[in-house]
């Protein structure tokens, strides 16, 4: 596997590789990220990025405090057959004088968005960024971060930049918890009532699979979690694309979730 640091280290590295598939993250990698190179690597070879990218956290967030593994990180990434990693620092991805961003609406306003309201931009615009120096055929993100997904297969599409969106189911736990990089920061006990989340919310499906009334469903969801200790920011069915609530019952439909255990908020979401 070959590892790249900055743009001309990785200029001469793409001759080689005319068609490829790019897998961006922040690192701290587990078998989610993993999964996402082995699918991207059925098609050809795979760049890896590694960014802890600082302008989709807020003041206040967990930027200085996310987990960094970098020799685990190579370790896995060339177990998993990745061809190229790139790790650039803040100053190859934000060079000085950058002064772009992407300004993202639709999908990506509700939500997470409403939430955490400088998040997408910092997303759309460090993908995008990554779009232009990998000048991927194909780029793979996880279900897991639905809105996010959602989000850049819209500004893929508005700007034309011609790359591929492929996603990955969610890779879970044998509990069914999501697997993430900020599942580390979970005591025992509160992994262990972590699983309570994809639980109450396959219920909630199970319940609406079965005549229940949507917001019924959710509402019930949300105060078992609460009753469990979870501090519920939303739990809703949204339209599978736009993210727009109480989508009509012939469209296609998620239900997403947020909720904070401890100083750790959870992600997760279903199909309807
Ligand atoms: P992150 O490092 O958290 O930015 O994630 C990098 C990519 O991996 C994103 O496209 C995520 O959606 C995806 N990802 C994270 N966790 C999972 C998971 N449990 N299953 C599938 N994909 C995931």
């Amino acid at each position: 596997m070959h590892i790249a640091r900055t743009r001309d280290e990785l200029r001469a590295l793409l001759a080689d590789l005319p068609v490829r598939a790019l897998v961006p993250t922040m690192g701290a990698l587990h078998e989610g990220h993993l999964a996402l190179v082995a699918a991207a690597r059925r098609r050809g070879p795979v760049i890896a990025s590694i960014f802890v990218n600082p302008t989709q956290f807020a003041a206040g967030e967990d930027l200085s405090r996310y987990p960094r593994d970098e020799a685990g990180d190579l370790d896995a990434l060339r177990g998993a057959g990745c061809e190229v990693a790139f790790l650039p620092d803040v100053t190859e991805m934000y060079p000085n004088g950058h002064a772009t961003a992407i300004e993202v609406l639709g999908p990506a306003l509700r939500w997470e968005g409403a939430r955490r309201p400088t998040h997408f931009r910092g997303v759309a615009t460090v993908v995008a960024r990554l779009f232009g120096l990998t000048q991927p055929g194909t780029a793979w993100f996880g279900e897991k971060d639905w809105q996010q997904l959602q989000v850049v297969r819209r500004m893929t599409r508005d700007l034309a930049l011609g790359v591929e969106i492929a996603a990955m189911p969610t890779v879970r736990d044998a509990d069914g918890l999501a697997l993430s990089s900020r599942n580390r920061y979970l005591s025992a006990d509160q992994r262990a009532l972590a699983a309570e989340l994809p639980r109450s919310c396959r219920a909630a499906l199970a319940a609406m699979a079965s005549g229940e009334n949507r917001a019924a469903a959710c509402a019930a969801a949300r105060a078992r979690l609460t009753h469990l200790g979870f501090a519920v920011d939303y739990l809703a069915v949204v339209h599978g694309d736009s993210l727009e609530p109480d989508p009509p019952a012939a469209d296609p439909a998620r239900l997403i979730v947020a909720a904070g255990l401890g100083t750790v908020r959870l992600l997760d979401n279903f199909p309807v």
